[in-house]
């Protein structure tokens, strides 16, 4: 079998220089946030939070700890049974910390808390409420697991006064047992995002696709059909990428003329956006595209 050692020459991307750390690390001395952007050392960083216009600038936080209690097998994120309790004043912290930032659109997302009894929503709601309240021109787009199936919980986070519902589908129906954790199920995760476009009419809903995992054409026309059965008004795709030599290997290096025909064949299907290609990550400029797509 055909072994990929190589990473293909549109993969080879420069770190983001460490002059552009170095005034992220400013804007964010004191306020004591965590960005995924940052910690992640994302190679969009300068794309999403660079331009000209602060009002459509991105970033993306996390919240309820670092410590998932599920393990899938393309994530890198720590995984224990028993993570440490949630910090109660997280909610206000984050909000007082990203209304002095003066950001246009953050992502929040979050680790699985299968170990709490409402999976953290209420945790979640509380703080995209308290953004609300200090910093009511931002646009907030929350990124949650699938709250094992409970469908009140997807209600509490969507109601919460939030822009974006995104819940990420990650891969096909076919490679979903073998791609993410057990607990995780592809029925489950498009109930979620039915469940919030239900709870408030008019919410867009996103999702995400990873490609390079061994999916078929077909599948993904499937999983793009069932998603637009359901409403779903975003997609996005990138590419995977093996964080460890224990996560799963990568099958394929999907060339950049591949994501672009996927973004054409999901603007074709009715979908509302699309952001496509190799190194594009769901929260990759959704600012600029949620002020140009959705506001405009
Ligand atoms: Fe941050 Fe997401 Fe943009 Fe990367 S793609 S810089 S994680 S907002
Ligand atoms: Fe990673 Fe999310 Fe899976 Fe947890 S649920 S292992 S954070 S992808």
């Amino acid at each position: 079998k055909k072994q990929i050692t190589r990473l293909p020459e549109w993969l080879k991307t420069p770190i983001p220089s460490s002059n552009n750390f170095k005034k992220i690390k400013n804007d964010l001395r004191g306020l004591n946030l965590h960005t995924v952007c940052e910690e992640a050392r994302c190679p969009n960083i300068s794309d999403c939070w660079g331009g000209s216009d602060k009002s459509a600038a991105t970033a993306t936080i996390m919240l309820m700890g670092d410590t998932c209690t599920r393990g899938c097998r393309f994530c890198s994120v720590k995984t224990s049974r028993a993570p440490p309790p949630l910090d109660p004043h997280e909610p206000e912290h984050t909000a007082e910390a990203l209304s002095r930032w003066g950001l246009g659109y953050v992502v929040l997302t979050s680790v699985d808390r299968d170990d709490l009894a409402d999976g953290g929503a209420r945790h979640f709601a509380e703080t995209i409420i308290k953004i609300k309240q200090k910093a009511p021109t931002m646009l907030v787009e929350a990124l949650t697991g699938d709250y094992a199936g409970d469908l009140d919980m997807v209600k509490v986070v969507a109601t919460s006064g939030l822009d974006v519902y995104a819940h990420n589908m990650e891969t096909t129906e076919e490679l979903t047992p073998f791609v993410r954790d057990r607990r995780a199920k592809f029925r489950q995760s498009l109930r979620v995002l039915e469940a919030a476009k239900a709870a408030k009419p008019g919410l867009i809903t996103k999702t995400s696709i990873m490609l390079g995992l061994g999916e078929t054409e077909e599948q993904l026309w499937a999983t793009l059909k069932e998603l637009r059965k359901i409403d779903v008004d975003v997609v996005t795709f990138g590419q995977y990428m093996r964080p460890t030599k224990r996560h799963m290997k990568v099958e394929e290096y999907v060339t950049p003329d591949t994501f672009e025909l996927w973004r054409q064949r999901a603007l074709d299907m009715g979908f509302l956006y699309c952001a496509s290609g190799p190194l594009v990550r769901s929260s990759y400029k959704a600012g600029e595209a949620f002020i140009e797509n959705v506001l405009k």
